[in-house]
């Protein structure tokens, strides 16, 4: 299926961008055409993070005349081994700034439109109203709902990418011509099944990868060339090194894009809608949390404490808070590891930020370790109050 241009052509290229974009023009499906059309899109990329790092240098030396930049984190040093828009000097720095930065030193013919929020339900209509496109570049499942039923509300398409460790998927949902995020995917995954990059991990060159499919879809969609990658999702294997197409239909019944919707604005919570954590997790460290500080209390004054790294293997070898003793969670939620626990100690779990440990504790509790507590903020929040040496991840 191809689809008509996104953009009407800019009246005219100056002889700089005939300079600049030649081996674009000389391109026969591209052409001055396709270059004008570039010329006047206006696209914001959502994150300027793994897939935004490569999808916004490629966009600006494309010669995407306006790029929107939305992203209200600042740059971490753990963010350099794959956010290549950002160097090392921009560390502490505003992510949507030093990405800004870098585009106009890619291309100072695009104008860049900084936005130095976080998206949320206030702005996110606004702020999507002014382009034609938005990439998606998101990492966590209640943004990417929230950027699908904003961008379905306002009849806008968007291209979609995902990554974690070796596998990275993107699609391009367009309601109007094919399915949304939620025919895909109708549901968010229970809290704690999907693990994030944080969590589990990504290979840096992969957000290579993925942004640049999103990039080529990008500009396919604002020139009208080739087949876009509606009703079909992209599916790469890093290790395999394989390119799977899934066909994905527009579902009849899905609740925003059907034939009958029921979500019609966007919705209130989009955290709620998708659980930081499950309700026995939220309803287990109920007077069962302690701080980082408290635990170190603990420690120091000879308390017989039994504490447990619930985290990865790989994660342990990274940074332990001393005298922990690893038992992923998958373990303790599968009953396997039940047997490993004292009776007679107090247990103490922790994990990276809280969330899996909270999961943990739930199965602990409902096996009766009922005085079984956790450390609110896991390891990162003893790096942050106890031991700033220690290498946060
Ligand atoms: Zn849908």
């Amino acid at each position: 299926m191809s689809l008509p241009p996104l953009v009407e052509p800019a009246a005219e290229l100056t002889v700089d961008e005939i300079r600049r974009y030649s081996r674009h023009l000389i391109i026969p499906d591209v052409g001055v055409e396709g270059q004008k059309r570039l010329k006047n899109a206006r696209v914001l990329c959502v994150g300027a993070g793994g897939l935004g790092s490569p999808a916004l240098m490629y966009l600006a030396a494309a010669g995407v005349g306006t790029l929107g930049i939305i992203d209200f984190d600042t740059v971490d040093e753990s963010n350099l081994q794959r956010q290549v828009i950002h160097g090392q000097s921009d560390v502490g720095r505003s992510k949507a700034e030093s990405a800004a930065a870098t585009v106009r030193e890619i291309n100072p013919l695009v104008t860049v439109e900084i936005h130095n929020t976080a998206l949320d339900r206030e702005n996110v209509r606004d702020i999507f109203s002014r382009y034609d496109l938005i990439v998606d570049g998101t990492d966590n499942f209640a943004t990417r709902y929230m950027v699908n039923d904003a961008a379905v509300l306002l009849g806008k398409p968007y291209v979609w990418g995902s990554i974690y460790r070796f596998d990275g998927q993107a699609s391009v949902f367009w309601a109007e011509h094919g399915p949304c995020y939620r025919c895909l995917y109708p549901e968010p995954p229970p809290p704690g099944m999907v693990p994030s990059c944080a969590e589990g991990g990504v290979l840096g060159v992969l957000c290579a990868s993925i942004g640049s499919i999103q990039v080529n879809e990008a500009i396919k969609l604002l020139a009208g060339i080739g087949e876009p990658l509606v009703g079909r999702l992209m599916v790469y294997d890093a290790l395999e090194m394989s390119y799977r197409k899934i066909k994905v239909r527009k579902d009849p019944d899905c609740v925003l894009c059907g034939e009958n919707p029921t979500v019609t604005d966007l919705l209130e919570d989009y955290e709620d809608f998708c659980g930081a954590v499950s309700v026995e997790a939220q309803e287990a460290v109920v007077d069962a949390t302690i701080t980082a500080v408290e635990l170190k209390e603990w420690q120091d004054a000879g308390k017989d404490v039994f504490l447990v790294d619930v985290r990865e293997p790989a994660e342990y070898e990274i940074v332990r808070i001393p005298g922990a003793t690893l038992i992923p969670k998958g373990e303790i939620l599968s009953g396997e590891a039940l047997s490993r626990f004292p009776q007679d100690r107090q247990i103490v779990l922790h994990c990276k930020s809280g969330v899996r440990s909270a999961e943990a504790l739930a199965a602990l509790k409902a096996a009766g370790f009922t005085d079984a507590v956790h450390v609110q903020g896991g390891v990162l929040s003893w790096i942050k109050q106890i031991d700033p040496s220690l290498p946060a991840y």
